[in-house]
């Protein structure tokens, strides 16, 4: 843990008591603040109470007397309207942050120097955050890895000078980090996403920007044109840019050429790293992350040798194009994470015989953005809540059922892939939509998915990514 000396003998409020808040509160009280914490979710409170955390309902609390008020990335700031404790900050003219920002603060007060990479985008911040983690971990530097994956960053251990920080932080967590100062800010894309909780793309794009404005040095995914505009506007403002490109030769930066991770100096290029035969960074995305944790490791001083052999022993991320099994020339691929069609395209980009399971919880735009994919798909099977609207998009362009649970649809696609003659035949759960109506997350779904492909007779597990 991280005891947040910063509010060391002053007041500060909280809300919302999942797993982040409670371990904000934590490191509070052990930096020596007098904390008072609340959640709309009774259970949450006694379970906070239950360790001895002091809890009392902020709407009749004293705001005069808070240093700060500590805010759940969870719960709305902003849209679709401020939450109640926000209100009741802003009029106390207290200080609402997260704790992203009480981490930064923590950092600057014990090891200033302390590298800490941080990592945002609209897609492939987790993986871009475990395979840059993993680099660095493979090469002996001592790293910890936190924030929106895996552990609350205040559970991490303490700064000190050569500790190496790894940060994935969502938009939520940057609006409530204003002097986030990571080292190495990596910005990987931006689609809408989120707009819910963000009202307009500018928004959600200012948001992420800050992440690599407070950098010093910036290193931006410029195959979009928000985020090209991003680095052009942090150039002219003197700061220090790298841009990389999944697709592109830049003059300047790291680019991807196949599989063949490029360096740019005014136009003349070397190759830094490869990632033929990683099975884990297959996909023209897994360039585009490949590439920022490459620049990443590099600017903290990592040599190429170290930075290949990391890629190289990179095990993946679960439900992220997860090979789980086979059988025979079947392929069974969990891409559970896929909650929008952006999300679903990498994974339809990569394979040729699709046998594909769709559906769950719909996002706006459904899955028209994936048009472009259909002749890859040899059939789709349809589930959830997303159905009857998937399947008025697939129409007459792809054969389709609709299979309703996902368990039905691993059996039918994997029966149906099986009677293909030829090549690979891949059995894709890439659902392009949440899981919420017939799961508890898309980790849950994912392992349904794995379960109902390994209960197939003469199924072989694939090992790897657990
Ligand atoms: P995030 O943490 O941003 O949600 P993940 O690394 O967990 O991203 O990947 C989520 C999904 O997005 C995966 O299904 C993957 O196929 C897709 N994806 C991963 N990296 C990228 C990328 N750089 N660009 C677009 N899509 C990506």
């Amino acid at each position: 843990m991280i005891p947040a000396a910063s509010f060391a003998g002053k007041h500060v409020s909280i809300f919302g008591l999942g797993g982040s808040g409670i371990a904000t509160a934590r490191a509070l009280i052990e930096g020596g603040a007098h904390v008072l914490a609340w959640d709309d979710n009774p259970d949450s409170v006694a379970k906070a109470a239950a360790t001895g955390i002091a809890t009392g309902d902020l709407r009749g609390a004293d705001w005069a007397k808070f240093s700060a008020f500590v805010l759940s990335p969870g719960v709305p700031l902003t849209h679709p309207k401020p939450h109640w404790t926000v209100e009741l900050a802003r009029g106390a003219g207290v200080e609402i942050i997260g704790d992203v920002e009480l981490f930064c603060r923590e950092r600057m007060l014990s090891a200033p120097t302390a590298p800490f990479i941080a990592i945002t985008g609209t897609n492939g911040k987790s993986t871009t955050t475990a395979l840059t983690a993993h680099i660095l971990k493979a090469s002996g530097r001592d790293t910890q890895m936190g924030g929106n994956i895996g552990r609350a960053v205040m559970t991490l251990d303490p700064p000190k000078p050569d500790r190496h920080y790894v940060v994935e932080c969502s938009s939520y967590q940057i609006d409530l980090a204003p002097s986030i100062n990571p080292t190495a800010g990596i910005l990987l894309n931006l689609t809408p996403d989120h707009l819910d909780r963000h009202g307009t793309m500018q928004h959600y794009a200012s948001i992420k920007e800050r992440l690599v404005a407070g950098s010093e040095t910036a290193i931006i995914g410029i195959d979009d044109s928000w985020c090209a505009q991003i680095a052009e506007r942090l150039e002219r403002a003197g700061r220090q840019v790298i841009r990389i490109s999944k697709r592109l030769p830049l003059t300047d930066g790291y680019f991807a050429d196949g599989t063949n991770l490029m360096e740019a100096v005014h136009g003349r290029y070397s190759r830094v790293a490869f990632l033929e035969g990683i099975g884990s960074l297959r996909g023209q995305h897994n360039a585009q992350n490949a590439l920022a944790a490459v620049a990443a490791c590099l600017k903290v001083g990592l040599d190429l040798g170290e930075i290949q052999s990391g890629l190289e022993s990179f095990p993946g991320l679960a439900h992220r194009m997860e090979q789980v099994g086979r059988k025979d020339h079947v392929l069974f691929v969990n891409d559970s994470k896929a909650t929008n069609a952006d999300a679903a395209a990498p994974a339809l980009s990569s394979f040729n015989r699709i046998y594909w399971i769709a559906g769950g919880l719909p996002k706006e735009g459904g899955i028209e953005p994936l048009r472009g994919f259909f002749p890859r798909i040899a059939k789709a099977y349809l589930i959830g809540e997303a159905a009857p609207a998937f399947s008025a998009t697939l129409g007459e362009a792809v054969p389709y059922e609709i299979s309703g649970t996902l368990a039905a649809a691993v059996e039918h696609a994997a029966h149906d892939a099986a009677k293909e003659d030829g090549g690979e035949a891949v059995v894709l759960l890439s659902p392009a939509c949440a899981s919420f109506d017939q799961f508890k997350n898309f980790e849950v779904r994912g392992e349904a998915f794995r379960q109902a492909a390994s209960a197939i007779d003469g199924v072989k597990p694939i090992g790897g990514a657990r």
